[in-house]
């Protein structure tokens, strides 16, 4: 598939085309703050997620990846309505 030779291209983060999209119209503020807030329910409370990959559901953008902390897999949902927020 031409999408998994994409996915190769990007040595770090994997994103499909459709998530690549959405995750690109993200303030790169609001993308840190969202990466660094990500639940672990191992942990208790907000870490930042590392190893994540990106893809699209019904229109929002799903992060799965690892906790930075103990390694637990997380994911995030990020709402579209998410997207439009900006930093002050
Ligand atoms: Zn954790």
């Amino acid at each position: 598939m031409l999408r998994q030779a994409e996915n190769l291209r990007m040595s770090k983060q994997k994103f499909t085309p459709e998530a690549e999209l959405l995750w690109g119209s993200v303030p790169s503020q609001v993308q840190e703050r969202i990466l660094q807030n990500v639940f672990c329910g191992k942990c208790g409370g907000s870490v930042t997620i590392v190893d994540y990959t990106g893809k699209e559901e019904n229109g929002d953008l799903i992060l799965e990846g690892r906790c930075g902390i103990c390694g637990k897999r997380v994911a995030r949902v990020v709402e579209t309505s998410e997207m439009k927020f900006e930093d002050n």
